[in-house]
């Protein structure tokens, strides 16, 4: 893929071809931005665009180098990705970038590393490589790509110089959405403006049961289902959805722990994963949390301008249109209260009773 083909990335994109004309590509860059928005297939393009045999300023797409760059073939370009389950850059693959970034290019006139999902690297890992960082060799360019750069060890950050990526636009999203899945334009639509221009989000979204769930509680509080009731159930929904990804992370652990591992390695790997999993459930909720913001944001903005371009759940309207706007204010501020509260680890049960209590509310 040509840079130039990149969407809706203007001010990054013209960055780095700034640079690639000048010849002044430094040895650290860092895209950072939410996931994805195309970073990281940034990173593949930029690496096309400084192997490419036609286009140097931007890649082509189509000569031998770009797509050996795409296959993962090329000599000088290099991919790290976490492994395994438990998603970590760990300090062996580290030193196999430290060793190859000491040794001159095959072909090109850069060695190019493009670690994806850097805040993955443990800080032994980090520490590791900062030494290559601080003195790279020649013609070495590191990408690190990342959605959390904070996790990053500021001294890594320093020495990168850093790029920002924004969301997508809506349209944009729902038009890759109706590229790679079989759905009604108004459904794209509303997962495209549900999904805050992240395409990653907005396949995730079509491909899990969230929105329904999130809407089915709406419908049923709206019908007068105990709220109590609505929250047990939720909450049993959560625990099965935990239970699910703790036993794909076990079945990780039974490989790993063919091979040889200490007590003190399967306890840190033990707790590792539990924080694994605690962020992806915690994710999870958040998601679940937005999909009624945006029901209850639309139900607003629907009843104050009857403009169906207005709203986001626009594959729902006539919901929307016998929705009650009366108190949909209050129920905004009720779940700001409960992200509030999950963020001090208030139990979650409780937690959620109280909010299904306010949006219940007529
Ligand atoms: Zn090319």
């Amino acid at each position: 893929m040509s840079l130039e083909a990149i969407r809706d990335q203007a001010v990054p994109v013209r960055l780095l071809q700034t640079m690639l004309r000048r010849n002044r590509l430094p040895n650290g860059l860092l895209f950072w931005g939410p996931d994805g928005v195309g970073k990281r297939l940034t990173a593949i393009a930029l690496a096309q665009a400084i192997n490419c045999a036609e286009r140097p300023d931007a890649g082509c797409g189509a000569c031998l180098p770009c797509r050996r760059v795409v296959k993962g073939n090329h000599p000088d370009v290099r991919l790290v990705t976490p492994v395994r389950k438990a998603r970590i850059i760990d300090v062996e693959a580290i030193e196999t970038v430290n060793e190859l970034a000491a040794l001159r290019p095959y072909e090109s006139s850069w060695r190019v590393f493009v670690i994806d999902e850097a805040d993955r690297m443990y800080p032994a890992a980090q520490n590791h490589f900062l030494k290559t960082l601080e003195e790279p060799p020649g013609q070495s360019l590191f990408i690190l790509v990342t959605q959390h750069p904070r996790i990053l060890l500021p001294t890594i950050r320093s020495r990168c110089q850093r790029i920002r990526f924004g969301g997508l636009a809506p349209a944009t999203v729902a038009e890759l959405l109706q590229n790679q899945r079989d759905l009604p334009r108004q459904t794209a639509q509303a997962i495209a403006a549900i999904s805050q221009g992240q395409i990653s989000r907005a396949l995730d979204l079509v491909d899990t049961d969230k929105r329904d769930i999130a809407l089915s509680i709406v419908e049923k509080l709206d019908h007068g289902d105990e709220p109590i009731v609505v929250a047990e159930d939720f909450v049993k929904h959560l625990e099965a959805q935990r239970k699910q990804i703790e036993a794909q992370h076990a079945r990780e652990n039974d490989e790993e722990d063919e091979q040889e591992a200490t007590a003190e390695d399967k306890k840190a790997r033990q707790e590792r994963q539990k924080a694994v999993v605690d962020t992806m459930i915690r994710r999870d909720i958040m998601e679940y949390l937005h999909i009624l913001q945006t029901w209850y944001r639309d139900v607003l903005v629907f009843d104050a301008t009857g403009e169906e371009d207005r709203v986001m759940n626009r594959d729902r309207l006539v919901a929307l249109e016998s929705a009650q706007a009366n108190g949909a204010t209050e129920k905004l501020e009720a779940l700001d209260r409960a992200r509030l509260y999950l963020d001090r680890f208030i139990n979650e049960e409780r937690v959620f009773r109280d909010l299904f209590f306010a949006l219940a509310a007529k």
